[in-house]
């Protein structure tokens, strides 16, 4: 009997991730058809995408860019209906002819969509791992209420999942280890790093990712956000998740179970054998990704992350202990220095400072609701746009 085809709505597709995506979807035009794709406002690299994978719809999150998308599907001679605008996000994540979501929108931009798929019951591919830090309980909740299955996609915890109990239990798990390669400043001092410029941040060692992750990875703050994602995704206390420094990101992440057995998931840095595994789950397909060559490898290496030079990984901890609104404090005020960083407004230093004062302004607290978390999210993006200004008057 033939294989029904899974019909997908891309959140993102212009991306890193949303490539990686479509690169494993196009190897397998007898499983997947993209249903939907989506981008922010570039709507020639949407455009281009619209004209290889036909989708039924393109979504602009940005509305000044309905137009071009518009006439653009147009004049390719396309039957791809136009839509703008976060509703039109929330309609393709919730819409019945699409049973699999990939969240790959950067930032907490992607929660509402993310929330959406989740509460219609989706085969979820959780990239967008900052929609997980802002709303992780509500998330777990409304994917357990809508009947959502949530397949996790950051390496990392794809590693994770792959290598817990089959039966989704967590009997015998000691510990979560999550691997991090240490960034492009692994090994620096702080004083290295106070004129560093954006291109040298987003130069990772391993993985060519979107810039705002390549940031959050030379910051170690990306190891942070993952640590609060897993423990949403994976139900496990704060002291059970240990984070350590692998520079050759060979290893994703390992389990640690009470009888001393370590499971790791491995593999060549590559978000395709992640993607593949949340698209085809539970069976296996090709990703494209070559086979690993340990004989060429050689060796694995192990450290301690540096939390003096690196603070932002101890402050996503901190802000996890908080519990409440904290860790939706710590995502928008390092989204707002990232982009500041970016921007070159913010020195690389200047990110960890501007978290660290937003989380001191927050007492962190009960758990909150969404309104109650979309309020914090933006009082501490005000708050850190005031300290940045600030800054820039001294
Ligand atoms: P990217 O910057 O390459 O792509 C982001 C995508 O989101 C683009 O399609 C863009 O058009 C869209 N977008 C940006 N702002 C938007 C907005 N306001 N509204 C709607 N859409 C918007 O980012 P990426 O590297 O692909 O990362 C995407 C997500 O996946 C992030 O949350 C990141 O942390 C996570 N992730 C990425 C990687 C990786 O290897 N790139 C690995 C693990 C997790
Ligand atoms: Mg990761």
């Amino acid at each position: 009997m033939a294989r029904p085809l899974k019909t997908i709505a891309l959140l993102g597709a212009t991306g890193s991730i949303g490539s990686s995506t479509l690169d494993v979807v196009a190897r397998h035009p007898d499983r997947f058809r993209v249903g939907a794709l989506t981008a922010n406002g570039s709507v020639d690299a949407l455009l281009a995408l619209c004209a290889r994978f036909r989708p039924d719809t393109a979504v602009v999150a940005d509305k000044a860019a309905y137009p071009a998308l518009r006439d653009g599907l147009a004049a390719l001679g396309l039957s791809t209906r136009a839509l703008a605008g976060p509703d039109a996000l929330d309609e393709v994540a919730t819409d019945p002819a699409h049973d699999t979501v990939v969240a790959a929108i950067v930032g907490a931009a992607g929660m509402a969509s993310t929330l959406a798929a989740a509460r219609a019951g989706k085969r979820l591919l959780l990239a967008n791992k900052e929609s997980v830090v802002l709303a992780g309980d509500l998330l777990v909740r409304a994917a357990r209420e809508g009947g959502a299955t949530l397949l996790p996609v950051d390496s990392e915890h794809n590693a994770i999942f792959q290598c817990l109990p089959a039966d989704g239990g967590r009997q015998g798990v000691r510990r979560l280890l999550l691997t991090a390669s240490g960034g492009p400043f692994r090994g620096r001092d702080r004083a290295a790093l106070a004129a560093v410029t954006p291109d040298q941040a987003c130069a990772h060692p391993n993985w060519s990712m979107g810039r705002k992750i390549s940031v959050d990875s030379a910051t170690l703050m990306n190891k942070g956000l993952e640590v609060i994602e897993a423990r949403h995704l994976f139900g496990l206390p704060p002291e059970c998740i240990e984070v350590v420094v692998h520079p050759q990101s060979v290893i994703h992440s390992l389990v640690d179970y009470v009888d001393g057995s370590v499971l790791a998931q491995l593999g060549n840095p590559d978000m395709r054998t992640a993607l593949a595994h949340g698209l085809a789950w539970p069976e296996r397909i090709d990703s494209g990704v070559a086979p690993l060559d340990l004989a060429a490898l050689a060796r694995f290496d192990f450290e301690p992350p540096d939390l003096e030079t690196f603070p932002c990984l101890g402050l996503a901890y901190r802000a996890l202990a908080a519990g409440g609104g904290a860790p939706a404090v710590l995502n928008a005020a390092n989204e707002v220095a990232v982009s500041a960083f970016l921007q070159g407004t913010l020195g690389f230093l200047g990110i960890p400072d501007l978290v660290q004062a937003c989380l001191d302004a927050h007492p962190g607290g009960p758990a909150q609701s969404l309104e109650d978390l979309l309020e914090t999210d933006a009082a501490a993006r005000r708050l850190a746009g005031e300290i940045i200004a600030r800054m820039q008057r001294q």
